[in-house]
């Protein structure tokens, strides 16, 4: 479902953070992506989806050639490809529910969403998927009174709202506790075995990485040097 091949990327800046990525990830599968900072972890992620548009190589998605797309296209693809980020990117003075609903139009248009009409289908989704991450009853909560689990819980709601086929998850647990971040873990791979959707999970907690994820792609200087089961990484990944 998704193919890159031959993934460059230099920036303007000179520095060179891909350098010749290639790998395909099957419909439903989930990786962690683990590597020293400044591997090119997130510039990687950030390709996929061109938030960051690479120099040269492809990225093919669900059949669909990411870099010969038009506007319209793109956004129709990136609808298909869910982000979660660090940070959680909520919008802090709005409640749970405005965010979920705001995030339907994905990342590209949070002040659009104000001037189109939600449908009774996409509140009751969210309904849904509020109850599904552990927050039934939340919905009306400002999300900066939320606690770090809640606000990455609503995070994957977030990304859910658009039901995607790929989750892009930018280090999830790094401003989470230990316990948090494994409940954390536990939830977005249960929640990729229930909808078949594949994820690729940028996360330097190697320990965490071996623990949750099957299969671990190792990135070093722009390169990746370990693509295998979670069972064979070793100190040199
Ligand atoms: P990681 O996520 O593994 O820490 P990054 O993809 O953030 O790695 O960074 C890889 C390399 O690319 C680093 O050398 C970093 O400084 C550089 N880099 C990342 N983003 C930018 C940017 N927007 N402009 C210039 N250089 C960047
Ligand atoms: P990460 O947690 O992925 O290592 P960084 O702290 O390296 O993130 O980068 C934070 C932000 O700054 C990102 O948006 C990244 O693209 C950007 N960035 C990273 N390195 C550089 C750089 N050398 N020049 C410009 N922007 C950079």
């Amino acid at each position: 479902m998704l193919e890159l091949q031959g993934l460059e990327k230099r920036y303007a800046t000179g520095d060179l953070a891909l350098k010749g990525v290639s790998l395909q990830l099957g419909a439903g599968e989930v990786v962690g992506l683990i590597g020293p900072s400044g591997a090119g972890k997130s510039s990687l992620i950030r390709c996929i989806n061109r938030l960051v548009v690479p120099s040269a190589g492809s990225v093919v998605f669900d059949g669909v050639d990411m870099g010969r797309q038009n506007a319209r296209g793109l956004r129709a693809a990136r609808r298909r490809i869910g982000m979660i980020f660090q940070e959680y990117a909520l919008v802090e003075r709005l409640t749970v529910m405005e965010n979920l609903l705001s995030g339907r139009l994905g990342y590209t248009g949070f002040w659009a969403s104000w001037f189109r009409r939600f449908d009774a289908r996409d509140i009751e989704r969210a309904f849904g998927l509020l109850e599904r991450v552990g927050l039934a009853g939340m919905e009306d909560k400002r999300a900066d009174a939320l606690s770090g689990g809640q606000r990455q819980r609503v995070g994957i709601a977030r990304a859910l709202m658009q039901d995607p086929r790929l989750l892009l998850v930018d280090e999830p647990t790094a401003s989470l506790d230990p316990k948090t971040s494994r409940q954390v873990m536990r939830l977005l791979l249960e929640l990729c075995q229930e909808r078949g959707l594949a994820a690729i999970v940028n996360i330097h907690d190697v320990v965490l990485a071996t623990e949750y994820l099957p299969r671990i792609i190792g990135l070093r200087a722009g390169t990746v040097v370990y693509d295998g089961p979670a069972s064979g990484v070793d100190q040199r990944v």
